[in-house]
């Protein structure tokens, strides 16, 4: 496992203040390959130094151009590219062989030197956030971290899942938004991103809608892979367009947790297969360019026939479509790994009736050569029993789908932050000796924390929520505020269920504490806005004893709805409440 060495976050070089104070400026958020030159940073009275390992190499650039911008968004900088001047601090970003595939090592060179080591390009990415969030930003810069050493993560597959729909976050934010927000989250070592093209919103493939939907999301995941990590794309294998024929549809599928918005067709009726692999290589062929690495199937909430042929779905009628689809993914796409959920394979009352489970086991004894990973987890709390008990189908590597977005919470993000450390600790207790990653299911922003978490638990399965979270808040908000902001995440995940207890009061307290401590470019970043306002709107309810009323709280609700572009969101809505 991995040789991570913990840092101590937020210590400072007090002993070397005199040149490392800096003040980084920037000319763009990707740094374009053209012009791949050396970056002379003006720091104050020094000079920094960024060199490339290799010039040629694009990705080293931009992943350059993130480390600029986020040394950029969180101190006060000006422009002054005077690249004849002597430099002081030289930061190197290389690929070094010697590196085991995704780590990353960061260590002391000559004359001051710090070099950031990658084995791959992902690795120097991973490297660059472990260096940014062990600095520390102030008024007037930077101080780098003491942090040195190598760490190399356990889970192999650390994604990602962007729910792509109902016109949430990722698809109504600009796209330098949501581009820098992938950058954000690959530096917290997230290393493959998932989007679902939903058929179920549009009338075909050259749709309007869903020429809008693709021109984004090809150009979000190509982005994705500029900067050095994977991409995926999640599919219901059964589920059609709007305008497919009612003779092909699929019989409704027993349980209301499976979902259908009545589009899924029936696997079976050779009609309604021959539609199916239209969709799919059309949905291939636009993003050839691309690339994808990974396709991942879903079976249920959309998805699944319960006729004679289809059913058991999650062992007939979604394993052997599934398998016909791999066979012509890897067609277009040789390398592309597959990943097989099995969300939903119990029904409501938490029983298996059935013989999914059984039967997904028998289909993959015979051959499981076409699938790389189980996907498995639950609503809430729940894990399948089978899983626990009998072990993962056919021995393949298990991959967990936590769902940081949703669970207790109407609408979705719609009171601020949703940290949770401590559930998603015991998640991930429960099944840490056998998965090998997994990808959270995103609808937003506002659970940035908890994805920080989980990313945490990838890299390293034993490493604590309560560790990440410390250095999440050295990092996004200050070292000065940890421990106030940590006893404000505990009150948060306490009250998160909207049973408001008077620690709301507290919570607020120690937030406007806190913010006095904070520079200006925190307190304006909507990561601290969504903390800040979480706390104002606990307080305000706990007062009104639950009540959504006063302009306050209007006003809260507005600025939430700004910051998560949710102004015409449809399962999101941010729109306030009943406000009186
Ligand atoms: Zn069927």
């Amino acid at each position: 496992m991995s040789k991570t060495i913990i840092p101590v976050p937020g210590k400072t070089l007090s002993g070397f203040a005199g040149w490392c104070m800096l003040i980084l400026c920037m000319t763009a958020s990707v740094y374009a390959a053209e012009n791949s030159q050396n970056i002379v940073i003006e720091v104050g009275n020094t000079k920094l130094d960024l060199v490339l390992g290799d010039k040629s190499n694009p990705t080293l650039g931009n992943i350059a151009g993130i480390l600029k911008r986020q040394i950029l968004q969180r101190c006060d900088a000006k422009l002054q590219p005077d690249k004849a001047s002597q430099s002081h601090l030289t930061v190197e970003l290389s690929i070094q062989a010697d590196i085991e595939t995704e780590g990353f090592r960061i260590e002391d060179g000559k004359a001051g030197k710090i070099r950031i080591l990658g084995g791959e390009a992902g690795g120097v990415l991973y490297g660059v956030g472990k260096f940014l969030r062990t600095a520390r930003y102030d008024r007037n810069g930077l101080t780098p971290g003491r942090w040195r050493g190598v760490s190399v993560p356990k889970c192999p597959l650390r994604a990602i899942y962007l729910a792509t729909h109902f016109n949430n976050f990722y698809e109504a934010a600009p796209i330098e938004e949501i581009e820098h927000y992938i950058e954000d989250l690959g530096l917290w070592g997230y290393n493959t991103i998932f989007v679902h093209y939903p058929t179920w919103q549009f009338d075909g493939l050259h749709s309007p809608e869903s020429r809008k939907w693709i021109k984004r999301f090809k150009t979000v995941l190509a982005h994705a892979k500029k900067c050095g990590l994977h991409v995926g794309l999640l599919q219901v294998p059964n589920q059609g367009y709007k305008t497919a024929p009612l003779t092909v549809r699929g019989v409704r599928v027993p349980g209301h947790t499976r979902g259908n918005h009545g589009v899924n067709l029936c696997a079976s009726k050779p009609e309604a297969q021959k539609l199916l692999m239209q969709l799919l290589d059309g949905l291939l062929d636009e993003f050839k360019n691309v690339g994808l690495d990974y396709f991942e199937f879903w079976p249920y909430d959309e998805g699944g026939c319960s006729c004679e042929q289809c059913w058991p779905w999650g062992a007939r009628g979604y394993t052997q479509i599934s398998r016909d689809w791999t066979r012509r993914i890897q067609k277009k796409f040789p390398h592309c790994k597959i990943v097989l959920s099995t969300w939903c394979f119990e029904n409501e009352n938490d029983e298996n009736p059935d013989g999914e489970w059984v039967g997904l086991t028998k289909f993959l004894k015979q051959d499981k050569s076409w699938v790389d990973y189980i996907m498995a987890d639950g609503h809430g709390d729940y894990f399948p029993k089978y899983l626990l008990a009998h072990g993962v189908p056919a021995q393949l590597p298990l991959v967990n789908f936590p769902e940081i977005s949703m669970f207790g919470m109407m609408p979705w993000g719609g009171f601020g932050a949703n940290p949770a450390p401590q559930h998603f600790q015991m998640l991930w207790d429960r099944i840490k000796h056998i998965a090998h990653g997994g990808a959270p299911y995103s609808e937003g922003r506002y659970e940035d924390l908890n994805k920080a978490i989980i990313a945490g638990f990838y890299w390293d399965p034993n490493r604590k929520a309560t560790d990440t979270v410390t250095e999440y808040l050295a990092f996004e908000f200050s070292p000065d505020v940890i421990d106030d902001m940590l006893k404000v995440v505990g009150i948060f995940e306490q009250n998160h269920y909207r049973n408001i207890q008077n620690s709301a009061l507290l919570a607020f307290d120690l937030v406007t504490k806190a913010q006095t401590k904070l520079t200006e470019n925190v307190k304006n970043c909507w990561r601290w806005r969504i903390f800040y306002l979480r706390a104002l709107i606990d307080k305000e309810m706990f007062e009104s004893k639950g009540k959504l009323e006063g302009k306050t709280l209007k006003a809260a609700f507005d600025e939430l709805t700004q910051l998560y572009y949710a102004e015409n969101s449809h399962s999101m809505p941010i729109k306030p409440p009943q406000l009186k």
